[in-house]
């Protein structure tokens, strides 16, 4: 057998020419987004009003299993794909381990994480639907710098709400978007209604997702020619990130590897949704069996301790209710926590299949994520994101134990981005003054008390 090289890198043509739709593969398929006004089912119509047509429709249909890339949006993600699979041999020697560790890098290029794959998309839809511009949030930064770079190529308006927090201790981040044309503007602000509102009863806020989102919505809602779009989260969202599993399996397929185990982070869930989409349909289908496991902050755990059911997307409930686990609109992590990954809810799709017992979760703390992230680092080379390191916190420790049992495993993580913009946090851990907390039952239990209660 030849020997597996360290990267295993695909040509131009095998960038995936369809995306996956797990969701058609679903026996139990994620319950609908609900109109916040009557809790019924979101119409296309009414989709619309919010998203893109086309995104709309990508975001209710749970039937089509394969969609087409259209041609623009595989030649832009010619530009930094197909992305490297990497064989972790440096980190399988120094751990000791008889595991086999690959991971998917999705941090090449400037905005430095996977999200520019439904960036690209999102604003492309915008663009041909005669669009003037779009509107978004973004906490960490990652999601405002791809959306800013896919709007420059394409000639589009760019207007992102940056959580408070973020755009003071990232000056950075900010000055990149703005490079790219976007509009920059700290959230929450006295430019919209709600944001307003929220400065009016907590005048000394640092800001949230959940209150940026519904800035960006109702500038989107109220201004002629913008759509609002979001960067995780939604089923079309992962959608698009079906890119990195279908280019990680083509890989993997090559070189007749099969993971036992697919790890990732989960945020809103959209790099583990994408990562897991193809083996997850072969899991759905009965062709194939994998663990798969989501692993977040016990900072902000909505799979290990959220409640699923209906809830807000936002703060200031304008948007339309999912379904998911949630620890609900109101939960903000902890102010020690660092990463990002600090969103309240979870993909309804994902939460879905874990609601299914279809994959599993797990809960790291940030010291440790932060050693993990270090180990990796020095070991093989690559500085990665504070999110991304959570998975590979989770892969090193199944390695770890993989040594004790002498287990031959097969694991797979997705490593979605480097961490160049996070050394505030990397900093306070160096100097040793970073911490942990880990929410009481007390501490969650407003946030499960203001759920809507939704009876269908
Ligand atoms: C946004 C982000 C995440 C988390 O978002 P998901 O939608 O859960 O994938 C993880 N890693 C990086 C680098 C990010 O930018």
């Amino acid at each position: 057998m030849e020997k597996i090289p360290y990267k295993i890198y695909l040509n131009e043509n095998e960038i995936p020419k369809q995306w996956y739709n797990v969701r058609a593969d679903m026996k139990n398929k994620p319950a609908p987004l609900l109109n916040p006004g009557t809790l019924k089912p979101m119409t296309l119509e009414e989709l619309s009003g919010v998203f893109c047509s086309e995104l709309a429709k990508q975001e209710l249909d749970d039937t089509t299993p394969y969609i087409d890339i259209p041609q623009e949006i595989r030649d832009f993600y010619k530009m930094y794909r197909p992305s490297p699979l990497v064989r972790a041999y440096c980190l399988e020697k120094a751990l000791d381990t008889p595991a086999k560790i690959y991971y998917k890098f999705e941090g090449n290029n400037t905005s430095g994480s996977h999200k520019l794959n439904s960036a690209i998309a999102q604003a492309y839809y915008a663009k041909k639907q005669g669009l003037k511009g779009v509107t978004t949030e973004t906490g960490a930064g990652q999601w405002g710098t791809a959306l800013s770079m896919a709007c420059a190529y394409l000639g589009l308006d760019c207007k992102v709400f940056m959580v408070k927090c973020s755009y003071e201790q990232k000056p950075f981040r900010r000055e990149v978007m703005r490079t790219y044309g976007a509009d920059v503007t700290p959230s929450p602000s006295n430019t919209t209604d709600v944001g307003r509102k929220i400065l009016a009863e907590h005048p000394d806020t640092t800001g949230s997702l959940g209150c940026a989102i519904s800035e960006a919505v109702e500038v989107a809602v109220k201004s002629e020619g913008y759509r609002y779009v979001l960067g995780s989260v939604l089923a079309q969202v992962l959608l698009h990130q079906s890119v990195i599993g279908l280019e990680a399996k083509t890989a993997m397929d090559k070189y007749g590897i099969k993971p036992d185990m697919i790890i990732g982070c989960a945020g809103g869930g959209s790099n583990l949704g994408g990562l897991i989409s193809p083996f997850m349909g072969e899991k759905l289908r009965g062709e194939a069996d994998y663990e798969i496991v989501a692993v977040e902050p016990a900072s902000c755990p909505s799979f290990t301790r959220g409640r699923y059911a209906y809830d807000f997307c936002d703060t200031g409930m304008v948007c339309p209710l999912a379904k998911m686990y949630s620890l609900g609109s109101s939960f903000i992590p902890s102010a020690n926590h660092a990463g990002g990954l600090r969103y309240h809810g979870m993909s309804s799709v994902l939460s879905q299949l874990y609601d299914d017992g279809l994959m599993t979760a797990r809960s790291v703390e940030q010291t440790a994520v932060f050693q993990a992230a270090e180990q990796f680092a020095r070991i093989e080379g690559i500085l990665p994101a504070p999110e991304s390191s959570h998975a590979i916190r989770a892969a090193m420790d199944e390695a770890i134990r993989c040594k004790e049992t002498g287990e031959e495993k097969t694991i797979l993580f997705g490593l979605t981005g480097t961490g160049y913009f996070d050394m505030v946090a990397y900093q306070k851990f160096n100097d040793g003054e970073m911490s942990d907390y880990i929410p009481t039952d007390e501490d969650l239990k407003p946030g499960f008390d203001a759920l809507p209660k939704v009876e269908l």
